[in-house]
């Protein structure tokens, strides 16, 4: 029933093997999904957003870890889907706003005090009821401005649904007041341009797969120059993914693309060692 509701159109799925090992990997990882969430076994780490010119860390995004003891990690690419299909991305998604203000409370009156947290969020958050009275909640209880905390969509959820209307209607009032949005993945997805005109977006992340192979790859290059004047005209801040070489960065900083994230500066580490990489201040790199 699954892959047939799946499939783009009305469709009818035969019984196989194949299915019912899939379909019990999945109600498994489901009903430990459920289980972790109570027994509050998720972590978040943080990977730097670096500025291109400086080399200072000017915020992080929080990503999802699900550690499980002996056993072997799933990844968020595979946890994820299953928490939007099964509604529990919503409790999920709240803990880890929840955490993530906590952590920009803890890092108050530190050297981590300029840094903003973007946390990536599903369109199953937004359409559902009560989600912008819950982050508006979430921040005064830790007294946080809005702005550091940015919230992080791909195209696809932006796409022309029955609920897109409400999803818009949540993107206005949360930037109302001051919660800045990303456009995560940009160009990847279901890219309209009419979106950044109608939308209330501040940031464009430019997807790992451009960056990959610049400055060899012309057409890479090409899009990514792009996007930066696409931003640049639309007074937007452009942040590139998946940066791993020097070469890449370099590239970047001559297209100036404002911000840097990738395994080049740092993967994903916990709140402590991103306390330590501010106290370095910057990298000695190029
Ligand atoms: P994303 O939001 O596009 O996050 C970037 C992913 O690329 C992360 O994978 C990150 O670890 C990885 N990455 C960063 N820099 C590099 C690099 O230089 N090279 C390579 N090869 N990879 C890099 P991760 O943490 O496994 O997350 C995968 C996806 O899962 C995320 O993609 C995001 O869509 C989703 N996700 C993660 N945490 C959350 C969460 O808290 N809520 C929701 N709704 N989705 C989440
Ligand atoms: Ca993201
Ligand atoms: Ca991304």
């Amino acid at each position: 029933m699954y892959q047939a509701k799946k499939s783009e159109q009305d469709n009818v799925y035969f019984y196989s093997s194949e299915l019912t090992e899939k379909t019990i990997k999945r109600w498994s990882t489901e009903n430990n999904l459920r289980e972790s969430l109570e027994n509050n076994d998720f972590i978040l780490l943080y990977q730097p957003k670096v500025c291109s010119q400086t080399q200072v860390i000017v915020g992080v995004e929080a990503l999802i870890r699900w550690p499980r003891e002996n056993k072997v990690p799933i990844y968020p690419s595979e946890f994820i889907p299953i928490a939007e299909d099964t509604g529990l991305i919503v409790p999920l998604g709240k803990w880890v706003i929840e955490q993530a203000i906590e952590q920009l409370n803890l890092w108050k009156n530190t050297a981590c005090d300029h840094l903003s947290i973007s946390v990536n969020v599903s369109s199953r958050q937004l359409y559902n009821e009560g989600f912008t009275e819950f982050v508006i909640g979430a921040l005064k209880n830790s007294n946080i401005p809005a702005f550091k905390l940015e919230l992080e969509i791909t195209e696809e959820h932006l796409a022309p649904t029955n609920q897109e209307a409400k999803i818009k209607e949540t993107l206005k009032n949360l930037t109302d007041i001051g919660i800045k949005i990303s456009i995560d993945d940009f160009g990847t997805g279901y890219s309209s341009l009419s979106q950044l005109k109608i939308l209330p977006i501040s940031i464009l992340k430019i997807d790992k797969s451009f960056v990959d192979n610049i400055p060899g790859n012309s057409k890479n290059v090409a899009i990514i120059k792009s996007i930066i004047s696409l931003a640049k005209n639309l007074n937007l801040k452009v942040v590139a993914e998946g940066v791993e070489t020097i070469e890449q960065l370099i590239c970047l900083r001559e297209y100036n693309c404002e911000m840097i994230q990738g395994y080049y500066f740092s993967k994903p580490i916990t709140h402590l060692e991103i306390e330590q990489l501010v106290l370095k201040k910057s990298w000695s790199v190029a």
